[in-house]
Formats: C-alpha cells, structure tokens, sequence
C-alpha cells in the first residue's frame, strides 16, 4: 500500500527554506502513504528532523482517526451480536421452562428477560450442579421465580449470586408479581 517517496532514506523531506535556520515546515509520507505538511515550529530545532521521522512512522491524522472509529464501530457490532445472542437464548430458555413474558418498560423487557436467565442458571449451577439441592427443591425455586413477572425486579437482582435467589424470590412484595398472578 505504501506509495513511493520521493526521498529513499528518510520518508520526512523540508519543503520550506525561506528563513534561515533549520526549517519549521517539514513534507511527512505517512505510513498510510498519504502526505501532509507539519509545522515543527513549536519544536527545538534540533528535535524537529528526528520527531518527523517519528511523524513518518504513523498514520496520517486522518486515518488514524478513520481507524479509532472503525475499532469503535466493529466493538459495538460485536456487543450488539453478543447481546442478542443472549437475548435469543434467554428467550428459549424462558419458553422451554414456562417461564411468563415480563412486564414493564419496553426498554426494560429484553434486559430483564437476560437477567432472569442469567440469575436463574447460576443458581442452578451452585444450588444443583454444584449444590446440594435436588430437582425437586429446583422445581419449588422455578414455581416462585415465575410468580415474578416484573422486568425491573430481575435487573435489581443481576448481580446478586445464585445461591440468595431463593431468598431474594421470599423476599419479593406482591408489586413485584403483578396482576395476573394465578397463585395468589
Ligand atoms: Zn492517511
């Protein structure tokens, strides 16, 4: 990709002699091959040769920044992809167990849904698989997990660790179950 340069030893040439002294306006071939002046004025004057070839040695401003953005933009596509990776697998989940679909904000239902998986299988991997509970304490913990169905209460608790789910489910109040709780 990197054009020719006009100089073969160094990719930073002076374009401007017309003061004495070391010059201030140095030509820079970046290593994206675009050129571009720099005024070095602002540097001693024994530092200005070594700090273009510094110059030369990057990105022009340009693409240094069509870079940063690209970066920025491929890590918010990769976040967006994981998170509905999640959401997908949160919602299979919510529908193999029966679990009910969340209420709330429209902003909060998708957050909730992946709380609510993320919290409900750590806490079947320290309660059961690594716990001492069997599948029949399990069922009981599910039975109380969809008598909740507000988003918010699941995004409070995504945090909290697998083994205070059940407390955290005796402890919910009647606003956090909703109207059309069957089991009330
Ligand atoms: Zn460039």
């Amino acid at each position: 990709m990197k054009p020719q340069t006009s100089s073969p030893t160094s990719n930073a040439t002076l374009i401007k002699r017309n003061s004495p002294g070391v010059p201030r306006q140095w030509n820079v071939t970046h290593s994206c091959g675009h050129d571009a002046v720099h005024d070095l004025s602002d540097r001693p004057a024994d530092k200005r040769a070594g700090f273009a070839r510094w110059l030369g040695s990057r990105d022009c401003t340009d693409c240094w920044k069509a870079n940063r953005d690209a970066d920025t933009e491929s890590k918010q596509q990769w976040l967006a992809a994981r998170r509905a990776e999640e959401q997908q697998a949160a919602d299979d989940w919510a529908e193999k167990f029966d679990m009910p679909p969340l209420e709330g904000p429209e902003k909060a239902l998708q957050w909730g849904a992946r709380s609510r998986h993320q919290l409900m299988t750590t806490a079947h991997t320290a309660l059961v698989i690594e716990g001492t509970w069997d599948e029949a304490d399990w069922a009981k913990l599910e039975e109380k997990a969809r008598t909740i169905p507000r988003a918010g209460w699941w995004i409070d608790q995504r945090d909290a660790a697998g083994t205070d789910l059940l407390e955290l489910l005796d402890a919910a109040t009647e606003a956090d179950r909703g109207t059309e709780n069957p089991f009330r």
